[in-house]
């Protein structure tokens, strides 16, 4: 078999085991409502949480950006792709989540690709030397593939049960006396599938208690939970208490691209050394940059923005449930709506397009059989009328399905 012969036979197996993901282009920026094939729909599937993707003050910096400092810098950040303005930004975002230092990378993947392997993994001058990441098994693919880049030799990598808190201090307990250089525990802030927050009071108490260091991969949090945005950490009180912080400019924080991490001076100082994804990649473009930056200012200076966000998700949550659907509770604008088979899914999610709502569905293998669901994400783009006009839809469709 040639390898395309081949690639075509996988192609294919996606396809029958509905497992292929396809594509609908947008005929509009992102925002509230977006055009598709021509008609305005509401968009119920972005991580344009704050509604930034196409907001004109952003829009300005950016252009801004360009002006000032021009395209881009061809350069990795130590040759000559360092301007002003990145370490502006690396300022505000360190200040944003409460953490010593930041350092961007071209997007979170990136940054998590290249976390793990510097941390957990380098010689730091030990010959002998074991590590141990303890990762919750929900965990976003780029922390998965980050730890896959600390060799096994000296790193043991264990995975703890979707936010078990006591599997993970069985497995903590049994490693007490282990003489491991760094213990890490892993997790995501908030889990994206199920819109659920990682239990960080009782993480902050474990890992201060073993000696371990928190990592919180906040890409859905930043932006987007605590009263004024700064994240999970915000939400339960605890800004200044995580260890390592990773967030996402290409969500709530202008939606366009990139990714950081914050920490200590000593952690951020050291990843400018031997994060691979940052010494040998290119440096984020201005347009990005000032953008970000603008997205700072402009949640500090409306607090509104946030607020609207939290009030449309409470809305949401609420009416959508009034019509009879199921969800999984919580607080978070991820909102999956629960429907059982994937058929119902995919039917629903092709019924709510023709009924003017955009929404992805998620099913076998993405979530359990017999788990599958629509997941909506409320934003702050969101006006009331448009979020009347997603519910109806779902009113329509459901009540057509039998769903309620
Ligand atoms: C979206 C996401 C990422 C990837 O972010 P990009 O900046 O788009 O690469 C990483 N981790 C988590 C938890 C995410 O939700």
């Amino acid at each position: 078999m040639t390898p395309n012969a081949l690639l075509a036979e996988e192609l294919r197996r996606m396809e029958a085991s509905q497992t292929y993901k396809y594509e609908t282009p947008l005929r509009s920026p992102q925002g509230g409502r977006v055009n598709v094939g021509g008609k305005e729909v509401v968009m119920l599937a972005s991580n344009n949480y704050l509604g930034m993707s196409n907001h004109p003050a952003i829009r300005a910096a950016a252009i801004d950006g360009i002006k000032r400092f021009g395209y881009g810098v061809a350069s990795a950040r130590f040759l000559c792709g360092t301007q002003t303005i990145h370490q502006q930004l690396e300022k505000k975002l360190s200040s944003f989540v409460g953490a010593e230092d930041t350092i961007l990378f071209s997007s979170s993947f990136a940054a998590n690709v290249g976390f793990f392997s510097a941390i957990t993994n380098e010689k730091m001058g030990r010959e002998t030397y074991k590590d141990v990441i303890y990762s919750d098994r929900l965990n976003h693919a780029s922390i998965i593939d980050g730890q896959r880049l600390s060799r096994a030799e000296v790193t043991d990598k264990k995975i703890y049960e979707h936010n078990d808190v006591a599997h993970l201090e069985r497995q903590l307990e049994e490693d007490k006396g282990k003489d491991y250089r760094v213990r890490m525990i892993a997790t995501d802030g908030v889990f994206s599938m199920e819109g659920d927050m990682a239990p960080l009071p009782q993480l902050v108490e474990l890992a201060g208690k073993h000696k371990a260091m928190l990592f919180v991969d906040d890409c859905h949090g930043v932006g987007v939970m605590g009263k004024t945005g700064r994240g999970t950490a915000e939400h339960f009180g605890l800004v200044g208490q995580v260890d390592v912080t990773i967030g996402t400019l290409g969500k709530a924080i202008g939606g366009s691209a990139g990714g950081f991490i914050s920490g200590t001076k000593e952690m951020v100082s050291y990843l400018r050394q031997k994060a691979r994804t940052y010494v040998f990649s290119n440096s984020l473009p201005p347009s990005i940059v000032m953008a970000s930056i603008a997205a700072l200012d402009l949640l500090k200076k409306d607090r509104s923005i946030v607020r609207r966000l939290h009030q449309n998700t409470a809305t949401f949550r609420r009416e959508i449930q009034a019509l009879g659907f199921r969800i999984i509770e919580g607080i978070h604008p991820v909102v999956p709506v629960m429907l059982g088979e994937a058929d119902v899914a995919q039917k629903m999610s092709a019924e709510l397009l023709k009924a003017g709502v955009y929404i992805k569905g998620l099913w076998f293998p993405v979530v359990p059989h017999g788990h599958a669901r629509l997941r909506a994400q409320i934003s702050a783009a969101h006006s009331s009328s448009d979020l009347d006009r997603a519910l109806s839809a779902f009113e329509k469709v459901g009540k057509k399905l039998g769903v309620i």
